[in-house]
């Protein structure tokens, strides 16, 4: 691997190819500590030239590539596998914002720039960023486009796929594709934002991306909402999405997970919640003050016997004070996972929101059967729900049983986090083997070498 490590040094520079191992360790684990690999070297190229080189260098030396953002991904599919020699891309240094076209509402920005550094950038020009997330600090735009990221504001402006207008990104073969020119309309064959959102770095890295930005609101209010059931969340859902047009978010979660954050924050729950409900996180933002809006959509939501406690913040204060309530949860789950020296079982699977509650009762069951403890939230209006088994016994069982339910009520396995390497052995209950060869085949078709993140998104390891 010698030469290969000069060669690569050639292209980005000494000081961007980190062999030492202490220096590559934080590349090689990921953020639940569940699945970690050794890589040749972490490579930090800066320019998209550089990535090209990289690549074909790769391919001639048969070495795989794992692009890697912030880390934050939880399907292990940015951190090396071990199994073929890799390499670490790490896209951080693509850290470029350009300049905000208020007028289109658009803006370039390197695939290494954070989502909280879109978000800042476009709030400084007086508008916003329509993905909104707890890992917002450290997670990539690259990241979330290759994850079709999702977070708490998909049911007003749709996942990080709807917000790519145009990308640049570089295939395995060197060469570069995609369009910055963020036409919103245009018919030219294949669209490679779309093609590329969910490809979880399989098809092609993505090195800068054209994004839609949205109006800044500047009047929120936030309520959390404890409710008797889950059928009663989605009932007061089908209120506030009929009713209250400043929606920016519903997020639910299950007692246990707010007992989890409550414990974790060292503070006191902001509602009770019955042992069967679960709580509602709703946001709404408008440019005149929604409060009216929310408060008489849970007047009558609360007629209809649907509201059992709420607490409500109207301040940014009190409002930071309540979110953590939802965005603290994941990091509890780490923490508490962290104490017990097992990484939790976590599965992100979407249903019809008319069968959260059955979902919901799957993994209960699933969660006794193993004797591990279930703590379930997620985001309301997409069915989806994020469920981590705390000291699970038997995983796959676990797995088994709640994905196989999943797709027999007509949901999907990942519904944000991507497949990885974590869900692969469950890509067959909602992917046809048609479809599944006809995305290896175009995958080869992109990569004739296999070197692009082998292992991820299907278990077979092609890097040669
Ligand atoms: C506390 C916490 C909360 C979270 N909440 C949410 C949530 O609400 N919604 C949600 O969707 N996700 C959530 N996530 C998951 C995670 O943050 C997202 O998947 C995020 O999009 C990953 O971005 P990243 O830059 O960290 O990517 P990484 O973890 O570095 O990589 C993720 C995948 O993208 C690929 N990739 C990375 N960069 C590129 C690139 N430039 N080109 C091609 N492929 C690339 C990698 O190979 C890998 O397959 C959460 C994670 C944490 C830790």
């Amino acid at each position: 691997m010698g030469e290969f490590v000069d060669e690569l040094q050639a292209i980005v520079g000494g000081d961007h190819v980190l062999t030492d191992p202490d220096m590559r360790r934080s590349h090689e684990v990921d953020w639940t500590r569940r699945y970690e690999g050794t890589s040749v070297a972490v490579v930090r190229p800066a320019t998209t030239d550089e990535v090209a080189a990289v690549l074909r260098c790769c391919a001639r030396a048969g070495v795989a590539v794992v692009a890697q953002g912030g880390n934050t991904g939880l399907v292990g599919g940015g951190v090396p596998r071990g199994a073929v020699p890799s390499i670490v891309l790490s896209m951080l240094r693509f850290s470029t914002l350009g300049p905000v076209d208020a007028e289109a509402m658009q803006v370039t920005v390197g695939a290494g720039v954070t989502m909280a550094g879109w978000r800042d950038h476009a709030r400084a020009a007086g508008l916003d960023a329509p993905v909104d997330f707890a890992a917002r600090d450290s997670a990539t735009v690259g990241g979330a486009i290759a994850t079709n990221a999702g977070g708490s504001r998909v049911l007003r402006f749709g996942t990080m796929r709807s917000q790519v207008v145009g990308v640049e990104a570089v295939l395995a073969t060197g060469g570069v594709v995609g369009s910055l020119a963020g036409l919103p309309k245009e018919t030219a064959g294949v669209h490679w934002p779309s093609l590329l959102a969910g490809s979880e770095g399989t098809l092609a890295v993505v090195t800068r991306a054209r994004l839609r930005l949205v109006p800044r609101f500047d009047h929120t209010v936030t309520a959390f909402v404890a409710v008797g059931s889950v059928d009663d969340a989605v009932a007061l859902l089908g209120i506030l999405r009929r009713d209250v047009p400043s929606l920016d978010a519903a997020e639910v979660v299950l007692p246990a997970a707010l007992e989890l954050v409550v414990e974790h924050l060292g503070r006191a729950a902001p509602v009770t919640t019955p042992a069967d409900g679960c709580c509602v996180m709703i946001d709404c933002a408008d440019s005149a003050d929604p409060t009216e809006q929310l408060t008489s959509a849970l007047h009558r939501a609360g007629e209809r016997g649907l509201v059992v406690d709420t607490a409500f913040a109207t301040d940014a204060t009190q409002r930071a004070g309540l979110l953590e309530f939802r965005d603290r949860i994941t990091e509890a789950i780490a923490t508490v996972s962290t104490a017990v020296g097992s990484p939790p079982l976590k599965l992100d699977v979407a249903v019809p929101v008319s069968a959260l509650a059955e979902l919901t009762a799957t993994a209960h069951a699933a969660a006794a059967d193993d004797g591990s403890q279930l703590i379930g939230f997620g985001h309301l209006a997409e069915g989806n729900l994020h469920l981590n088994f705390l000291d699970a016994g038997d995983p796959a069982t676990i797995a088994s049983a709640v994905l196989g339910r999943v797709a027999e009520l007509g949901g999907t396995i990942s519904a944000e986090h991507g497949i990885g390497v974590a869900k692969t052995p469950w890509l067959h209950l909602i992917r046809a083997a048609e479809d599944r060869a006809a995305q290896q085949a175009l995958r080869a078709a992109l990569d004739p070498a296999g070197i692009l993140n082998p292992g991820v998104l299907a278990p077979e390891l092609r890097a040669t």
